[in-house]
Parts: C-alpha cells; sequence; structure tokens
C-alpha cells in the first residue's frame, strides 16, 4: 500500500488503488437505493491510524460541509470482505441523518448486509473485530481485569514489558497473550 496515486471517482478524490473498492462500495449503495452524500470529499489511507479500521470525518470546504473517509492501512492485509464492511460503514456515515449509528445507519447498514452478504457491525474499533485483529496483528496484550486485547504488528515496548503498562480502558494490569 506505497502507492499514493489520487484519482477522481465523481466527486472523490480516491487513492488509486483502493478505487476498486470505492467503485463497487458506490454501486451497492446504488443499488440498494441508499442515499449517500454528494459531498463525499476523499476516500484515503490512513497510515497512522491506530484505534479503528476507519473513520468518516466532517471537514470544511470553502464554507461547505464534506465528508472525508479513511481507511486503516492494516485492513488491506485482511480479506476483502473486511475493507468492504469497513468502507460501507463509513460510507453510510454520509448519509441524511447518519452521523451516529442510530436507527436509520442500523436499517441502511442492515438491508445492505442482507441483500450482499456483508457484515457491516456498529463497531469499528479494532479491540472489537477479533478474528480480523489476528491477521493484522502479529503479538497480543490482554487486559487481566477487563478483557480487552491490544494488537501490535512489532515487538515492542509494551509487547516486551506488559507489566510496566496498565490497561488504557480500565488501567487493569497487562499480559503478553499469543492470540484472541
Ligand atoms: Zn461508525
Ligand atoms: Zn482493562
Amino acid at each position: 500500500m506505497s502507492n499514493k496515486r489520487l484519482v477522481k471517482y465523481k466527486s472523490i478524490t480516491v487513492e488509486e488503488n483502493i478505487l476498486p473498492y470505492v467503485e463497487k462500495a458506490i454501486d451497492i449503495l446504488d443499488a440498494c437505493n441508499i442515499k449517500y452524500s454528494d459531498r463525499i470529499d476523499s476516500v484515503m489511507i490512513n497510515r497512522r491510524l491506530r484505534t479503528s479500521w476507519g473513520l468518516c470525518r466532517k471537514i470544511n470546504r470553502y464554507g461547505e460541509k464534506w465528508f472525508a473517509i479513511e481507511l486503516n492501512q492494516y485492513l488491506f492485509e485482511g480479506s476483502k470482505e473486511a475493507v468492504m464492511n469497513t468502507l460501507l460503514h463509513e460510507l453510510l456515515h454520509t448519509c441524511y441523518h447518519c452521523f451516529n449509528h442510530g436507527k436509520t445507519w442500523q436499517k441502511y447498514a442492515q438491508k445492505i448486509n442482507t441483500m450482499y452478504g456483508f457484515h457491516i457491525k456498529r463497531t469499528e474499533n479494532c479491540e472489537a473485530n477479533e478474528v480480523e485483529l489476528n491477521k493484522v496483528f502479529k503479538y497480543f496484550v490482554k487486559c487481566k481485569t477487563c478483557g480487552n486485547v491490544v494488537g501490535k504488528t512489532r515487538l515492542c515496548s509494551v509487547i516486551k514489558n506488559p507489566e510496566k503498562y496498565r490497561c488504557g480502558r480500565c488501567k487493569g494490569s497487562l499480559q503478553r497473550v499469543d492470540r484472541i
């Protein structure tokens, strides 16, 4: 995922290597009669994103609100379906009344899941997506108190010395685990 060439798809600026995903996702929304925003600015890979698979931000573009979607680079080390689930999740946030995971967002997600067999979920938190985490991360620590698992791609300090760190969620003590 080093190619950062940008292309335009409709009004959307897209990293060229993820264009096929974006085209497919938009086709699916069209086929489901789901009206996404005509103010989607961009779909990009965020190479610093660590805590979620994707996000949808509102940005100010010449005084207008537009949407910018970012995808976690490690998402692309998993399955194509995982990419589609996340991308569709974020695109749905651009629909009217959908900048949350409320009733309208859920109705649309359910419609796509039913029609296309996807598994668009409400949470895009990396920790909550356990099956994918095993594909993406090599090392894990787990909280002894709340069970929260954090994955790392490298043998970093928290993996080498979990006893020196605390759970970000509950401050419990951590231990190294092989898999989730
Ligand atoms: Zn969301
Ligand atoms: Zn904890």
